[in-house]
């Protein structure tokens, strides 16, 4: 479960999370849009301890998340305990981030092997299976710049999943892909989803949120405009700003 209430993040003077307020359940599919600069990735970067929210409170599973009461005392907070909070949330990024000079089986076995210190053997065991789950049974030796986008992308995800995460966040997972390979990649999502994975989606594909989301968040300058049932939201916006802005993009 993600509890925040009131979290605020301004770079320099420039404030862009204004007091946001979220709740995910276990095994809720979230899935927040919004313009650009609205803050979005912001938020998720927040979420996994990527940056450090200036005031509010923040829950991952019922624990403060990378400070130990409040905010200000984030520095009190071990390196080495935020450093295990951060391994139960994946995510993964519009850029797939996978290690070039690792072969696909590589890149999935280096968060395990080397942060969690598990034998290569079963690392190596784990890898295939993962590979086998996104569709990418026998690429485990490719490297990365002999795969497609969608592949690098599933790969990604597969490397997330091998830290056995609770949550799992998606930043615009299938934005730097050709149309055709976007499927590939939600499809793998939708899997994940219907196995119960805790999920935090910012997407521009409304028909995955309509179908695969259970909520739904409208950011806008900051705010949260708007959350509710995705499909209620995305069929029935009660905002001005969400209705101009779901116009545009359905
Ligand atoms: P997009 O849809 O384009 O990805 P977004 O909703 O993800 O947009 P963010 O990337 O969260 O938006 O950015 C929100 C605002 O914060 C923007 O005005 C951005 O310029 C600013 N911003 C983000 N990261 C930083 C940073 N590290 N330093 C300064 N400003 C930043
Ligand atoms: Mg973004």
């Amino acid at each position: 479960t993600i509890y925040a209430r009131s979290i605020r993040k301004a770079f320099g003077s420039k404030p862009v999370l204004k007091d946001i307020d979220v709740d995910i359940a276990s095994g809720e599919v979230c899935c927040i849009i919004g313009p650009s600069g609205s803050g979005k990735s912001t938020l998720l970067r927040c979420l996994n301890g990527l940056e450090t929210v200036d005031s509010g409170v923040l829950k991952v599973n019922g624990e403060h998340f990378g400070y130990d009461e409040t905010p200000a005392a984030y520095h009190a907070v071990s390196r080495k305990r935020l450093a295990e909070q951060r391994t139960r949330i994946g995510m993964v990024f519009q850029q797939f981030n996978l290690f070039p000079n690792m072969t696909a089986q590589e890149n999935i076995m280096a968060g395990p092997v080397l942060v969690k210190g598990a034998d290569k053997r079963q690392a190596a065991t784990q890898a295939q299976e993962l590979l086998a789950s996104v569709g990418l049974r026998g690429f485990g030796d490719c490297y990365p710049a002999q795969l497609s986008g969608g592949q690098q992308q599933r790969v990604a995800i597969a490397r997330s999943l091998a830290m056995d995460p609770q949550i799992m966040l998606f930043d615009e997972p299938t934005s730097a892909l050709d149309p055709e390979k976007v499927g590939e990649v939600l499809a793998v999502m939708q899997d994940l989803a219907r196995k119960g994975m805790t999920m935090v989606v910012v997407t521009h594909e409304m028909n995955f949120a309509r179908e695969v989301s259970d909520s739904l968040l409208f950011m806008d300058d900051g705010c949260v405009v708007e959350r509710g049932d995705a499909r209620e939201v995305l069929g029935n916006p009660q905002e001005g700003r969400t209705q101009a802005f779901l116009e545009k993009v359905l």
